[in-house]
């Protein structure tokens, strides 16, 4: 397959987003908000999380919820913000796409497509990802083996990409205490078996912004190329997981304490 690690010259390691380098021994800091909830609250947490270190921006203009009835998210009015903000900060921006009808407008706007947990197993938006010309973050499926999940790159891959960045999100066990569980064995498995870069996402693997500083130091320990984190102005207001989003004050105290672990193993931020 392209995606393993012994075919030599299918991708070399590395995947460069807007002037940011996955793979490389800089590790990738992506914040922001899980949702775009307006233009005031996109400006201020970007310029919080870019000043704190933050080298990429997230947030969901099209949001996969769970609950019909819960927010959509702003959709279109969501990419011109994200759009602006870019503009204003010169963060590069990632986020979701749901289906490939949306991927011409996502494309015309967004840094890198997100291909959330939902559609991980959706091949035919893979496939069309991996068509759009923009770098893909593909996120594990919450239910996905390493095997399933490896053959969902392939699917970007083979359509012609090769501008791949996967994600460890968490994982459905029967253990209820977190939102699900962080395998970051997955890391270094991945590592071992596919030339991609991996980043963790320790907000939605465990659901508690209490347990995400601790889980971000393990992730850079274990060798993620970087991790993205869940930031809010004020997540008790927050439309879309407050629970697990970070203050700009504790990214910033996560931020200097990655700096110690990365040294630890040879990274930077
Ligand atoms: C997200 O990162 O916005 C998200 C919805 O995450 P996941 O697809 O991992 O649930
Ligand atoms: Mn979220």
């Amino acid at each position: 397959m392209i995606v393993d690690k012994n075919n030599e010259g299918a991708g070399c390691g590395q995947v460069e987003v807007g002037g940011v380098v996955f793979g490389g021994t800089r590790l990738v800091l992506i914040a922001g908000p899980c949702t775009v909830e307006s233009r005031e609250q996109m400006l201020e947490i970007a310029c919080a999380v870019k000043e704190a270190g933050a080298s990429m921006l997230r947030g969901g203009a099209f949001k996969p919820r769970s609950s019909p009835y819960a927010f959509q998210g702003l959709c279109e009015k969501g990419l011109e913000i994200l759009a602006e903000v870019r503009e204003r900060t010169g963060l590069p921006v990632v986020t979701e796409v749901l289906e490939s009808s949306q991927l011409p407008v996502v494309a015309a706007v967004a840094d890198m497509i997100q291909i959330g947990s939902r559609n991980m197993h959706n091949s035919v938006l893979l496939r069309d990802a991996g068509v759009c010309g923009k770098p893909v973050l593909l996120k594990r499926g919450m239910s996905a083996t390493i095997q399933e999940y490896l053959y969902a790159a392939e699917y970007v891959l083979a359509a012609g990409s090769r501008r791949v960045v996967l994600c460890e999100r968490g994982i459905r066990t029967f253990e209820t205490a977190t939102r699900f569980t962080l395998d970051l064995s997955a890391v270094p498995l991945l590592k071992e078996r596919t030339w991609l870069p991996v980043i963790v996402d320790p907000s939605h693997g465990t659901g508690k912004a209490s347990l995400v500083p601790a889980m971000s130091r393990a992730a850079v320990a274990c060798g993620a190329d970087g991790v993205m984190l869940e930031v809010h102005a004020h997540p008790d207001k927050a439309l879309c997981d407050g629970d697990q989003s970070e203050r700009p004050e504790m990214f910033y105290k996560i931020v200097k304490e990655l700096r110690l672990i990365a040294e630890a193993v040879g990274r930077t931020i």
